[in-house]
């Protein structure tokens, strides 16, 4: 069952995201070669503490850190470490929290330092097929009208979409109905209504779609060995338009 929010609802659902936002544009600023993701999750998890916010992702499932850190092939779900991340690496990092009853959930990948052109258009056409999906989020649309906006979009590009993980519904649960694949024909599913709020989250593979998980029984890498991004928003479904929650 798809819940749908109230403006009461929105209004926190709003502030959390903002929340979500501001901890990820400092990660942003954080991010440079030597940097570590263990860092990265201890300033993540500090920061939920000060604003008596809890992070989602910690003991979700058993997941051990505050954000997901997935550099280069991984493609989530990586779990924070203390390797320094090196120039030309790229890194993925997904951070959630609930504030006042309601999650938001975010993701980003980042380039560290100076990467080389392909790997940055990898970075890009991902980010442009989160912003294809978002603006399919309409209402009276489909809710596959957003997966196949993603699809066409990365696989202009000859990009592989991963079809292991999906974007979700979320409120009061991180994970919440509707499942939003990433491809897919247009106009299937339920139709879109305002005040639904939905987790878009395309992770886009520079080869083949193929993953696997790793003995951790977490981190998600690419089968090629290929790079891979993810780049996600919280976003409501409203009469003027799809709104992003999780933003500044
Ligand atoms: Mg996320
Ligand atoms: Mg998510």
């Amino acid at each position: 069952m798809i819940v749908v929010k109230s403006s009461a609802e929105l209004e926190r659902m709003r502030c959390s995201g903002r929340m979500v936002a501001e901890v990820l544009e400092t990660l942003r600023s954080k991010v440079a070669p030597g940097m570590t993701t263990l860092e990265l999750d201890r300033y993540a998890e500090n920061q939920c503490k000060k604003w008596k916010a809890k992070p989602a992702f910690k003991g979700y499932g058993g997941f051990p850190y505050t954000i997901c850190a997935s550099p280069n092939d991984r493609v989530v779900h990586g779990f924070p470490n203390a390797d320094p991340l090196l120039d030309g690496d790229i890194i993925s990092i997904d951070f959630g929290l609930i504030y006042d009853g309601f999650y938001g959930d975010s993701a980003v990948t980042l380039a560290v330092g100076e990467v080389d052109s392909e790997v940055q258009k990898l970075l890009d056409v991902t980010l442009q097929s989160l912003e294809d999906g978002i603006f399919a989020a309409l209402v009276g649309g489909r809710l596959s009208d957003i997966s196949q906006a993603v699809q066409l979009c990365a696989e202009a590009h000859g990009y592989g979409v991963v079809r292991e993980f999906v974007g979700h519904g979320i409120g009061r649960a991180l994970h919440e109905d509707p499942q939003i694949p990433n491809y897919g024909p247009a106009g299937r599913g339920p139709q879109l209504k305002p005040g639904m709020t939905l987790a878009i989250e395309p992770m886009i593979n520079s080869g083949t779609p193929a993953v696997k998980v790793l003995e951790d029984g977490w981190t998600a890498v690419t089968l090629d060995g290929g790079m891979s991004a993810h780049f996600e928003h919280t976003v409501a479904v409203t009469e003027n338009g799809p709104e992003i929650l999780t933003k500044l």
